[in-house]
């Protein structure tokens, strides 16, 4: 059995051999994404495995691995929205996600957001930047003394509250479904509850209608002065120009955003020395209370095994004629 993979990272190599030989299959590796222009190297292959963010440009890569043979099309990745699925099924390609990593990867990132954020440790950055040693008001507060509203309590919610919880925390959670199981690590109130409550705002839906642009300027309005705020989840879920208008009216103390509208510019890409075209980027990037990173929740020692073991697994499984694990339908 032999796999290509395409778009491989160097970090993914020790996991990807290791499961090689563990399932003694052949995985050749490329850097490429998969196009009109590179599926022809999937020829003389039984599978391939892809993660991108541009999306495969052409009907003619899925007629093009039906032709080679290949019967799968596996994701790395949980988003598949690169993919057109009406034209994998027309070419007999089952396409597989990873739809959950690691949750832990994305929930710890929060967690590590909400510390730099309620120590102000940014702030200090800023002032040791010029030499500025005084604390004054700057006094941090202890996670125990605070509460933390979790919007999306799914997967990653959910592992963010556990984490929370155990630290002494109160977490409030808002959801469009509660889960029973997340009840004796949280309380589950309205959305407005939350926004006026919370001491920290820990973004977790998924994207979907009733979550895009989720906050905006209504609901930065409710939030209390001194609240932070955290988005790990989807750009669209923050309406991005209400955010840069609240934080300077100063209506919230500061956030951590590691998905933002239009991140498809930056993230990724060593752009030193350019120009960034997102102005409301821009315009956070000067601010002292904004963290930006660019969507690294869920790049993990953890994440990057699971990724590349699952998508895998699912691909020999459909070579040998069984039934794969994640399916996308
Ligand atoms: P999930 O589907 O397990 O959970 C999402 C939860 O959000 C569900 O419980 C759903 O009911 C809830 N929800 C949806 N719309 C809502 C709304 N309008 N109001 C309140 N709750 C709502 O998803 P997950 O696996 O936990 O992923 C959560 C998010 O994290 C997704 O947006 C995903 O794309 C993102 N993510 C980010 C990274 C990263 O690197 N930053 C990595 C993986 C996933």
């Amino acid at each position: 059995m032999k796999i290509l993979m395409y778009s491989v990272r160097d970090d993914e190599m020790p996991a990807i051999n290791a499961w090689a030989k563990r399932n003694q299959v052949t995985v050749a590796t490329n850097q490429e994404d998969m196009s009109s222009q590179t599926v022809g190297l999937a020829q003389g292959y039984d599978g391939v495995v892809i993660v991108q963010h541009a999306a495969i440009d052409s009907a003619v890569v899925y007629q093009k691995l039906h032709e080679y043979g290949i019967k799968q099309l596996g994701l790395r990745s949980a988003g598949y929205d690169v993919v057109d699925l009406p034209a994998a099924k027309a070419n007999d390609l089952i396409v597989t996600n990873v739809p959950a990593y690691s949750p832990r990867s994305v929930a710890e990132y929060s967690l590590a957001q909400t510390f730099r954020l309620i120590r102000n440790l940014e702030l200090f950055d800023a002032r040791g930047a010029h030499q500025d040693f005084r604390w004054g008001g700057l006094i941090a507060h202890e996670i125990h003394t605070l509460t933390i509203g979790i919007i999306g309590a799914g997967r990653i919610g959910g592992t963010a509250a556990r984490l929370f919880h155990a630290l002494g925390a109160t977490v409030l959670a808002n959801d469009l479904v509660e889960n029973d199981d997340l009840k004796d690590v949280l309380t589950y109130v309205d959305k407005e509850t939350l926004l006026k409550k919370a001491d920290v705002v820990d973004l977790h839906p998924d994207l979907n209608p009733s979550s895009t642009h989720l906050l905006s300027t209504a609901e930065f309005q409710l939030m209390k002065p001194s609240a932070v705020l955290i988005n790990a989840s989807r750009g669209p879920v923050i309406d991005t120009k209400a955010l840069v208008t609240a934080l300077k009216e100063k209506q919230l103390a500061g956030v951590a955003i590691d998905a933002i509208e239009g991140e498809q510019e930056f993230n990724n890409f060593d752009l030193t020395g350019k120009t960034i075209k997102n102005q409301q980027f821009v315009e956070l990037q000067k601010m002292p209370n904004v963290i930006l990173t660019p969507h690294i929740g869920f790049y993990t020692n953890v994440a990057v095994q699971n990724m590349v073991d699952i998508s895998l697994d699912d691909a020999k499984k459909i070579i040998e004629g069984g039934q794969a694990t994640h399916p996308v339908e």
